[in-house]
């Protein structure tokens, strides 16, 4: 008998050899017809693998993320088989599972793949799937292996890579792959499968090297699962931040500034204004101080901080001057400075905490193939802070900190958010450093903040940096789609480096402990994923325009001048079109870039001194006429229901 230990601790007795199939079975039924895929003792095996010793055995099924890998690695089998049967000749080289379904990457030779022959790669591979084959493994020596790809050179390249007595092929029907393994149980689980695109990519993507084509594709339990998920596609394209960036003239890339440079535009700059206003005034309410420091730095200070180890060989090249010969860095993070600035004088612990925050742009060097619109680029500015503490005091900053977060993203709109917090891998402590002590009180006191605050989260062990243990925020956006936003991060190690004190109560110099925040992220990011999350639709207080002034005609030129004046006068942000365009074709455009509310003015309006409103995205609704008092309380009542005071 071995015993087998599941995720919530209990114990199975199970026959040496039984399978984790068994063991799904002696569960429940259920579980069995669900279970697509395990692992034992860390590593991902077949749910058909025998198994000989103790260890702890994780069942996984369609919901889990390795559910979903095993489930799409093995379609990428069943792919791989359609594709050399289509397109006999062609070398196979490597076809992993990715975020979102999977790819494989082929030699076609001299044969050519296109969207026209999608249907019937697909068609195929459900046909394959519906003959229920099951997928097995088994061992192959390095000789046989060889000798049998002995025409795909790259399949040669993988195998002499490997041991000789570790290496797996893996079958299926009358296909075999090299394969480590970690397949769903048959073929017959494989319901819906769609090609989605194909794109070059270089043999390990080395651009040397030849390059093959990588055919993506992804597949479902259910035809339901594939038609939602196109439709979610469809809707991600249209939500593309780009796209939106574009549309709403936010930002613009210049390949003379440079690329991953954005350059933002009038109404986007306006529209990171009012968002750094709206935290600086939560920051100050909180107890931080403003601070600003020089976008480069001595190279000296972050061979200090460490970040020249990180960030140095690899990027930005250092700056000379030409008589001194100094070198300097492009910033690439914050805390170097801020430690400099809490060390231009001596404190007591009776100054601390001190909280410095920053919106401090910080550069790093990203292979041009890397960027991507506003969320990877080259240059970018961090809603940073610095808190420098007692490790007494860190239960209660932590708390400060989540409270903040949580205002943020109760503003915008994220309502849909985990945390997880990562802490040391207690097997290796040595790969940490600060004293013991010091990362129990801090796990601690994250820990008890999360607990407090009553946010839903997970422990991760080992996931701490050796620096410190940290809190991260996982935020849904209304695609489903899942961003890391808000890191809260203890930090032992720079107050080392920097030889940061504080006099305590005992008169003795102690170091103080640093959490570094960003409850945004960065700006350019930040924007991004708020672009893609409302569609353009901002709450209504972060507009850089909450309404525009329609003339009915150039004649009203003068009272939508006056009306201009008064919303002013309520702090309303508008604009006037008095374009000599008609009023349909306004409005169209209006809808277009978003303006939240629409202000008609005519003859009528002009008479009675009103304005005739229409809120966008409620065409069915009519306007409704209201005097500029009356509109300035319909606005308000809106932004309250979002924007609380903090
Ligand atoms: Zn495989
Ligand atoms: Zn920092």
């Amino acid at each position: 008998m071995i015993q087998v230990t599941l995720p919530d601790g209990s114990i199975k007795e199970m026959a040496q050899g039984a399978t984790p199939m068994d063991v799904a079975k002696s569960i429940s039924e259920g579980l069995a017809r669900n279970v697509i895929s395990a692992s034992y003792n860390g590593t991902t095996i077949e749910t058909t693998t025998t198994l000989t010793t103790n260890g702890t055995l994780v069942l996984y099924t369609w919901n889990d993320v390795a559910g979903k890998k095993a489930f799409w690695h093995s379609t990428s089998h069943v792919m791989a088989q359609a594709l050399e049967e289509l397109y006999p000749g062609i070398k196979l080289t490597l076809g992993p599972a990715i975020d979102n379904g999977f790819y494989y990457d082929v030699d076609f030779g001299d044969q050519k793949i296109t969207d026209a022959d999608f249907k019937k790669i697909e068609d195929r591979v459900l046909e394959i799937s519906r003959e229920k084959h099951e997928f097995k493994m088994r061992p192959v020596s390095k000789a046989e292996a060889l000798a049998i790809y002995k025409n795909n050179e790259y399949k040669t390249e993988l195998i002499s890579n490997l041991e000789d007595g570790t290496i797996t092929f893996c079958d299926h029907a009358n296909f075999f792959d090299l394969c480590r393994g970690g397949h769903i149980p048959n073929t017959g689980i494989i319901k819906a499968m769609k090609i989605l695109s194909v794109a070059g990519a270089y043999w390990r993507g080395d651009e040397k090297n030849k390059q093959l084509t990588r055919v993506y594709g992804i597949s479902f339990p259910k035809q339901k699962d594939l038609t939602d998920y196109l439709e979610l596609l469809e809707e991600a394209k249209r939500r593309d931040h780009r796209k939106l960036g574009k549309e709403l003239d936010l930002f613009h890339f210049s390949q003379k500034v440079g690329q991953g440079l954005p350059l933002w535009l009038p109404k986007g700059a306006a529209l990171r204004d009012r968002l750094e206003q709206f935290l600086k005034k939560a920051q100050k309410k909180a107890g931080y101080e403003q601070v600003v420091t020089p976008h480069i730095g001595m190279k000296d200070l972050y061979v200090t901080s460490g970040h020249y180890a990180k960030y140095g060989a690899d990027s930005f090249q250092p700056i000379h001057t030409p008589a001194e010969g100094e070198e300097f860095l492009l910033k690439p993070m914050n805390c170097p400075h801020h430690c400099e600035i809490y060390n231009a004088r001596p404190w007591s612990y009776k100054d601390l905490p001190k909280r410095y925050a920053e919106f401090g742009t910080v550069y790093r060097y990203e292979q041009s193939g890397e960027l991507h619109g506003l969320t990877r680029v080259r240059g970018f500015t961090q809603d940073d802070a610095h808190i420098f503490c007692t490790p007494d005091q860190l239960d209660a900053e932590f708390k400060n900190v989540i409270d903040l977060v949580l205002y943020v993203f109760g503003s915008l709109g994220f309502e849909n958010f985990t945390a997880q917090v990562s802490v040391r891998d207690l097997d290796n402590p040595d790969k940490y450093i600060g004293s013991v002590e010091n990362w129990e009180k801090a796990e601690n006191a994250i820990i008890s903040a999360a607990k407090d605050k009553g946010l839903n989260y997970v422990i991760e062990a080992g996931e701490a940096a050796f620096y410190g243990p940290k809190l991260d925020f996982m935020v849904k956006d209304a695609l489903g789609r899942s961003w890391q936003l808000g890191t809260i991060q203890v930090d032992y190690n720079l107050p080392e480096r920097f030889e940061l004190s504080y006099k305590g109560a005992d008169d003795k110099l102690h170091r103080p402990v640093m959490i570094h925040r960003a409850p945004f992220g960065s700006m350019e990011r930040f924007i991004a994923i708020l672009l893609e999350h409302t569609a353009g639709n901002f709450p209504i207080w972060l507009m850089p325009e909450q309404a525009i002034i329609l003339s009915l005609s150039e004649k009203y030129e003068n009272y939508a001048k006056k009306v201009l004046d008064l919303l002013e006068n309520h702090e309303i942000r508008a604009l006037i079109d008095n374009r000599n365009e008609t009023i349909g074709k306004k409005i169209r455009e209006a809808e277009m870039k978003k303006y939240p509310f629409m202000l008609i003015v005519g003859e009528e309006e002009e008479k009675n001194g009103t304005i005739s409103v229409r809120q966008r995205g409620q065409e069915g609704k009519g306007n409704i006429s209201v005097t500029i008092e009356e509109f300035a309380a319909i606005i308000n009542e809106e932004i309250n229901k979002t924007l609380k005071q903090f």
